[in-house]
């Protein structure tokens, strides 16, 4: 596994994965060998293994269960899944069999919120638990039967894509991007770029141009391409799609921006819970490399040597975030790093990085193709060209649409066949959430800004489980560097969750109010910034629910405090009356 990994200390998550694959925890023999191996400290690997999900110090089981725990696979029923699971192969949730053969467990989002109930095993996909479903894969469990004998399947994602745009529509041909960007000139393609005004689709919606004309200019050397393919926002799932059908395009954009910024070595970090892609894409790869597309002299084209490799990511939402993905890939927990300087600046090995995500370089090879005017007469002025939206949740069309950017949401639910609409969450848990007297507004930046996520919910949806549901996520995610985000968001948790159990009084929205500030305004990074969105726009949108939520006009407490001493009591075998608080407060 060492010398597989060339005794790099950046690829020590490989190495680490590959150890969790074989042992199904990473023992500590292999932490000593790893150490020595790769010149790190114990201490590195200890804190990388800690930080990542899917990554363990104790044993799992040798059939590793998780299940989607995000608010549309609730919706679709995961709890019963889960319960289905627990009983048949008599796991405990969150535990490991006596046996060691099974380990169950909840986890984030995995990409498929357009066909849960969904879930992993061993890292491969589980879409649409079905209670057929669910009797086949136990009994394949019980028998022991190895994954890869398995019927294909209980693995088959699919990939609906129901309205197809400009970028989707467009027929393409190995190698063109690459060759209209040096037939014209690439400073004229970058030029270009510039025109067609693109900016990133990873979220923060940065000018593209402007980013890769910055790296450019860098004297610093070498100079790195990363392609960001960890969507790790719930809801989600259309960069799955982009790799699984469209991977030649995602490669030609990168192999473009390295032709202009000067790279020689590209990397895609490819999230977790899209394992099932790897192989496909490392075929890919390969195809490129024999049609002179990767490698040396591309097309002919003297001193243009590129090629690019894959890094899985082990489970931790935040290393989407760029500099956190930085970190990520030099082996390191994801923590966002502190800016300036920025990732064009001092990115990977601290060297002038590109990082964007799947999508932008999709748009970036038929811009190369196309010119930067074909691009920007579709949209708005501020956002130009179209967006790949990933909708899931209450409609009759789940799957991958693409629209002009300034399109209606109306239109939108009309399209995926949403009825009696409650509100849309546009953007996952860090965007907004809108209600239904909010329909005419836009997908666009200057709007309703996403990455992708489009989630529907009807009026028979609890808004409150659905603000917990995204609350949860974001305190289960926090990577903990910062305090108003560590604490921060489990507080908010906490104080929502009061709220929602009937618990609350006015002073308690007003403490939550204020903790959502609190966490925006002083957080370190992107996440911690928009932890508060779930219970903020829920609460401009949904004011009066909140309202008829409080109960007390007074303070009350968020638990029970007489019922929590019971325990105590019984110890203490004091049950008589006077051991009551009640009794003391009377
Ligand atoms: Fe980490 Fe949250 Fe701070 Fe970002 S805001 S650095 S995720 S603790």
């Amino acid at each position: 596994v060492l010398a597989q990994a060339e005794f790099q200390p950046a690829r020590l998550l490989e190495v680490l994965r590959a150890v969790q694959a074989e042992f199904r925890h990473i023992p500590e023999p292999a932490i000593e060998l790893i150490a020595v191996g790769l010149q790190i400290p114990r201490t590195q690997i200890i804190a990388v293994a800690e930080f990542y999900s899917f990554l363990h110090l104790e044993p799992q089981g040798r059939y590793e269960l998780y299940i989607a725990d995000s608010i549309t696979d609730r919706m679709l029923g995961n709890q019963q899944v889960l319960e289905a699971l627990a009983a048949r192969l008599q796991v405990a949730v969150g535990g490991v069999r006596g046996d060691g053969l099974v380990s169950l467990n909840r986890t984030a989002c995995t990409g498929m919120c357009d066909q849960g109930p969904a879930g992993l095993v061993n890292g491969y996909p589980l879409p649409r638990l079905t209670p057929a479903k669910i009797d086949a894969l136990t009994a394949l469990i019980e028998k022991q039967v190895p994954l890869n004998v398995w019927p294909a399947e209980m693995f088959r994602v699919e990939e609906p894509i129901y309205r197809p745009d400009l970028l989707l529509n467009q027929a393409f041909v190995n190698g063109a991007a690459i060759q209209a960007s040096f037939a014209r000139g690439l400073a004229e393609t970058l030029a270009e770029l510039d025109a067609s005004h693109l900016r990133g689709r990873g979220g923060a919606g940065f000018n593209t141009a402007l980013k890769w004309r910055s790296c450019s200019q860098q004297a610093a050397t070498p100079r790195y391409v990363i392609c960001n393919a960890d969507e790790g926002e719930p809801g989600t799932f259309k960069d799955r799609m982009l790799l699984d059908l469209y991977a030649d395009q995602v490669f030609e954009g990168m192999t473009v921006c390295a032709a202009i910024i000067g790279s020689n070595h590209g990397l895609i970090y490819l999230r977790a819970e899209y394992l099932f892609l790897r192989d496909k894409l490392l075929a890919v790869l390969q195809a490129r490399r024999e049609q002179g597309l990767l490698g040396q002299a591309i097309l002919g084209h003297d001193g243009f040597d590129f090629d690019i490799e894959i890094r899985m990511g082990a489970g931790a939402y935040i290393c989407g975030e760029a500099s956190a993905q930085i970190e990520s890939l030099e082996g390191k927990p994801g923590i966002p790093r502190t800016k300036p300087p920025n990732s064009v600046v001092c990115g990977y090995q601290r060297k002038p990085t590109v990082v964007d995500n799947v999508e932008t370089f999709f748009a970036a090879t038929h811009i190369a193709i196309q010119g930067g005017q074909w691009f920007a007469a579709v949209g708005t002025p501020q956002s130009t060209g179209t967006k790949l939206l990933s909708i899931s949740g209450d409609c009759q069309r789940p799957g991958i649409y693409e629209y002009p950017f300034g399109t209606l949401v109306r239109t939108i639910l009309q399209d995926c066949g949403a009825e009696d609409v409650m509100g849309v969450q546009v953007g996952g848990p860090s965007g907004t959430f809108i209600s239904n007297r909010e329909l005419d507004r836009v997908v666009a930046f200057e709007d309703l800004s996403t990455a992708g996520s489009f989630m529907v919910f009807n009026r028979s949806r609890n808004l409150f489980a659905i603000a917990q549901n995204f609350t949860d996520f974001f305190a289960h995610e926090s990577c903990g560097f910062c305090t108003p985000c560590r604490v921060g968001t489990s507080l908010l948790k906490n104080q929502l969750a009061k709220i929602a159990d009937g618990l609350g009084a006015a002073e308690d929205l007003a403490e939550l109010s204020a903790l959502c500030e609190v966490v925006k305004n002083n957080s370190h990074c992107g996440l911690g910034e928009s932890a508060a969105n779930p219970i903020l726009t829920t609460l401009l949108s949904y004011p009066e629910l909140y309202l008829q939520q409080l109960q007390y006009r007074e303070f009350a407490p968020a638990f029970d405090l007489d019922a929590t001493l019971a325990a105590a009591r019984r110890l203490a075998q004091r049950e008589d009356p006077a051991a009551h608080l009640n009794q003391v407060e009377n």
